[in-house]
């Protein structure tokens, strides 16, 4: 069948802010940039857009990234699509961790990061040989180098006017082996690097001013790769950056010199992964941390002391957890000077050891959607307290944490930490995170009451 154009979708989930959308497809314009240029190639954001669906027919090929919580969205997609004759290809975190789920609906299901099999679906499209199933084992090496963006692939995206906040890669992967993770199976065990030269290229050629990097766990390679993370600040502290945040862990307050090094490149803010301030959740954290709160705040000091922000990152409901656990999370939070905080409930994820003891005792829920799965809802009998006790103890602790006056607080307090001729740089990014996880709370409500 000869091919007609490659249509990537990404579903709805968080629609626009002021205008632009928070998410941008940054995967979807990876792989639209594995398309060979004779092929016409659309990427079709679902927060952005109504899906122009009708216009499809049965020499379009469609793929479709979905993790967990929107793999119900993606299938409603899938089966319109499927009405008008186009075939579609289901790829994400979602297929590569439980792939038989969807082999019952998806034309043809894509495991694993996609860089080789993707060309060859297309490929076997276009001659008529197509597989119902691409199975993509090897992790990339991104060493060698990644898709590069194409530039037809960026200007039809024009990210500097549809969204918020540009994503960029620099690492990916992570050698720790929290429970409820599932970035070992979607990323690897190996930290893979890409070269500076090429980071620094896509950062150019994309005119950034601002990112957010997707790395699993940035931070980690202040100890892994020392002197890679040394070439990169140097590196990015040329460009003429507004600021990028990304995500660490608590040990790179260990590294002073890569912190200077790390302003020095503009890094605005670290979001570190603290999970936990119980010291009883510590064999859930996969040596990460130990959920003391003396070491959470020396952490958090250390790394204002170098000027850069914190913006701490909590899961609540592990074994240990109880009642108890959210006020003192609460004051923790409230005494801890953290530039901005995400509370999120632990989630069960297919393919995480997690779900695997909690499934072997019984503990999962039953659930008609996945939608549930968006770290806000609980899908799994709690150890030590209700389900309905934790769904209130989640929602008290985020109805004060969000609450306008804490997060004008928190956001002020950030703002000020700022050298002077940063100050009107940094007003808006010193609230916008606070807002955006507000927001995402918010989610869990509209959801409740629909
Ligand atoms: S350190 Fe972060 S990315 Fe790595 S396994 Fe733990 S939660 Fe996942």
């Amino acid at each position: 069948m000869a091919i007609r154009k490659v249509v990537l979708i990404q579903p709805r989930r968080d629609g626009r802010f002021l205008g632009r959308g928070l998410s941008e497809p940054y995967t979807l314009m990876r792989l639209a940039s594995l398309v060979p240029p004779e092929i016409p190639v659309e990427i079709w954001d679902e927060d952005l857009i109504e899906l122009p669906i009708r216009e499809l027919g049965p020499h379009d090929l469609v793929g479709i990234s979905a993790k967990t919580l929107l793999i119900d969205r993606a299938k409603a997609i899938a089966g319109r699509i499927q009405q008008q004759g186009a075939t579609v290809v289901i790829g994400g975190t979602h297929v590569t961790l439980v792939p038989d789920e969807i082999a019952g609906w998806a034309d043809v299901i894509a495991v694993g990061e996609g860089y080789r099999t993707w060309p060859q679906i297309i490929r076997d499209f276009d001659r008529g040989t197509l597989q119902t199933r691409y199975v993509d084992e090897e992790w990339a090496p991104l060493d060698s180098g990644v898709a590069v963006l194409q530039d037809r692939v960026l200007r039809q995206v024009d990210e500097h006017r549809n969204y918020w906040t540009p994503y960029l890669e620099i690492t990916r992967g992570c050698p720790r082996n929290c429970t409820f993770c599932t970035a070992v199976r979607v990323s690897g065990h190996k930290m893979r690097l890409r070269p500076v030269a090429e980071v620094v290229e896509e950062i150019e050629r994309r005119r950034l001013k601002r990112f957010f990097l997707t790395d699993d766990n940035f931070g980690l390679n202040f100890r892994l790769f020392p002197q890679y993370m040394e070439e990169l600040l140097r590196a990015l502290a040329r460009l003429d950056l507004h600021g990028w945040t990304c995500q660490a862990e608590q040990m790179v307050a260990e590294y002073p010199d890569l912190l200077d090094l790390a302003r020095e490149a503009h890094l605005d803010k670290f979001f570190i992964g603290f999970e936990s301030i119980n010291p009883k959740n510590r064999r859930e954290l996969g040596g990460k941390g130990r959920g003391e709160v003396e070491q959470a705040r020396r952490v958090i000091k250390t790394v204002h002391a170098h000027g850069i922000g914190v913006v701490g990152l909590f899961v609540f409901g592990f074994d240990s957890d109880t009642l108890e656990t959210f006020d003192a999370a609460y004051d923790f939070i409230r005494t801890s000077e953290l530039d901005g905080v995400s509370a999120t409930i632990l989630t069960p994820y297919p393919g995480t050891v997690q779900r695997a003891n909690l499934l072997a005792a019984g503990r999962i829920l039953p659930h008609t959607t996945w939608e549930l799965y968006d770290t806000n809802h609980v899908t799994y009998r709690p150890a030590q307290m209700t389900v309905e006790e934790l769904t209130a103890a989640y929602d008290h602790l985020c109805r004060r944490l969000y609450h306008p006056a804490r997060i004008f607080a928190r956001g002020w307090a950030a703002w000020r930490r700022h050298p002077v001729d940063k100050l009107r740089a940094r007003f808006f990014s010193s609230f916008s995170t606070d807002i955006g996880y507000r927001r995402e709370f918010s989610h869990r409500n509209r959801r409740s009451s629909a």
